[in-house]
């Protein structure tokens, strides 16, 4: 128990669209602990001249998805590098009830007690107007909400002048909706197990981004300035 390591290592969890990577992004800037997102730790793996990595390659270049297997060596590589040592922060991983259970034996084996599992909550409504809503320039990227993060201009890139916008394809109510099935049938099921172990924060996501960064600060103790 001695050797535990000393630290911030914290999962974010909850629905697509609830705002865990953007939340995940801000913590980083914040804490300067690592953010581990799985999405591209695969497209970072996935060029790399290793076993793992050509084996991803070869498997994202088939059209499927990561196996299980591959995306916990993934992680378990990446959680013993050096720069994990003082923090991390999940995101997209656990996606799983048995990820979860490997996670906990991986942990252990790097002397790491997780300091919390932060769910982020939204009501499946709001996720599906936030999903719906949003498009990029196609010149710049620069994203953009019909409702929430409109151009300054009407049809004009704030970033880049660009007049030419679209959504993407996988942003449409059926795909929003089989994610949000796919949350509460495989990811969901992880809650009450980081729960039983008293590792469970929820965050009501509803509010506006710095609403919800602070909110998460307060839950994790990192705000000492109130
Ligand atoms: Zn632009």
């Amino acid at each position: 128990m001695s050797n535990l390591k000393q630290g911030l290592f914290v999962v974010f969890t909850g629905a697509p669209g609830c705002g865990k990577g953007t939340q995940a992004r801000i913590l980083k800037e914040r804490t300067h602990i690592c953010h581990l997102s799985t999405g591209e730790m695969l497209r970072q793996f996935a060029e790399k001249d290793t076993p793992l990595g050509r084996s991803l390659k070869a498997a994202l270049e088939r059209g499927e998805f990561a196996s299980d297997a591959m995306i916990i060596e993934m992680v378990k590589n990446r959680i013993a590098e050096p720069d994990c040592a003082n923090g991390f922060i999940l995101d997209g991983f656990p996606r799983t009830l048995p990820q979860a259970e490997v996670l906990e034996d991986m942990l252990a084996e790097q002397n790491v007690k997780l300091s919390a599992v932060l769910e982020i909550q939204v009501p499946d409504e709001i996720i599906m107007e936030r999903i719906l809503g949003r498009y990029a320039c196609m010149q710049c990227g620069a994203g953009y909400h019909d409702k929430f993060q409109k151009t300054k201009i009407y049809g004009v890139c704030d970033v880049c002048g660009g007049t030419e916008f679209a959504r993407r394809q996988d942003d449409n109510r059926g795909t929003v909706q089989n994610r949000l099935v796919n949350y509460r049938l495989l990811t969901y099921p992880t809650i009450p197990f980081f729960e039983a172990r008293g590792l469970l924060k929820t965050v009501d996501g509803t509010g506006t981004i710095d609403a919800v960064s602070r909110k998460i600060e307060d839950v994790l103790g990192l705000r000492d300035d109130v």
